[in-house]
């Protein structure tokens, strides 16, 4: 994909606030702290355009990204803070959802998974939620850096395996820029449809 402009298009907190026109929006979602920020920075080549946070949990918004003003990458706040009150889980986790649930310009959602752990209780909940969604899924496997390149299949079956999920899983490196021409290729798929 060459990426000719980038913009930070809205910061909704509110369904009211996301744009208006239509137009294909690939989702990402995850743990926060799992790479999201990271990951949407060199995808789009961009050294700060998504916010790497200091304050893991901080995102509170729904950030839209404009991308050759044809599409967008749709960045939704990190769940599984600890530190964040229930009330307020409860209330991203109500923003999440309706987003999900509501928007049909969504094409895709990436599902991002820290490839050296397990994923947790709540990573395999929202994986089953978002399966039953009717939307096509990614898992895309973060800082596949960390471990030897030699361990990636072992740790790709995991995640696998403890999502129990039939969907693709695309380990990547934003650190080491590695995988990231796979998920274009994904994503150049489905604006081809
Ligand atoms: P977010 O909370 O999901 O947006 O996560 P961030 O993008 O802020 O990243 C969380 C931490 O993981 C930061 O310290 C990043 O530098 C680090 N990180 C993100 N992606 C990678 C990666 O591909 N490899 C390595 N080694 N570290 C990464």
């Amino acid at each position: 994909m060459i990426i000719r402009s980038t913009e930070l298009e809205a910061t909704t907190v509110r369904p009211d606030q996301w744009p208006k026109t239509m137009l294909p929006e690939f989702a990402f979602l995850g743990r926060s702290n799992v790479g999201k920020s990271t990951l949407l920075n060199r995808l789009l080549n961009r050294k700060q355009l998504a916010r790497v946070s200091s304050q893991p949990g901080k995102t509170r918004q729904i950030n839209f990204y404009l991308i050759n003003q044809s599409f967008r990458f749709v960045d939704l706040p990190g769940y599984g803070y600890a530190a964040v009150s229930k009330q307020e889980r409860q209330r991203f986790a109500a923003m999440i959802d309706r987003y999900l649930n509501d928007r049909e310009c969504l094409r895709r959602i990436f599902h991002l998974i820290d490839i050296r752990h397990e994923p947790t209780k709540d990573d395999v909940a929202v994986h089953a939620a978002l399966l039953e969604l009717g939307v096509p899924v990614s898992v895309v496997a973060t800082k596949a850096d960390k471990i030897g390149r030699s361990h990636v299949p072992k740790h790709v079956k995991v995640i696998r395996d403890t999502l129990r999920t039939p969907v693709d899983i695309w380990p990547v490196s934003a650190e080491k820029r590695t995988g990231l021409e796979a998920l274009w290729a994904v994503m150049e798929g489905d604006l081809a449809e």
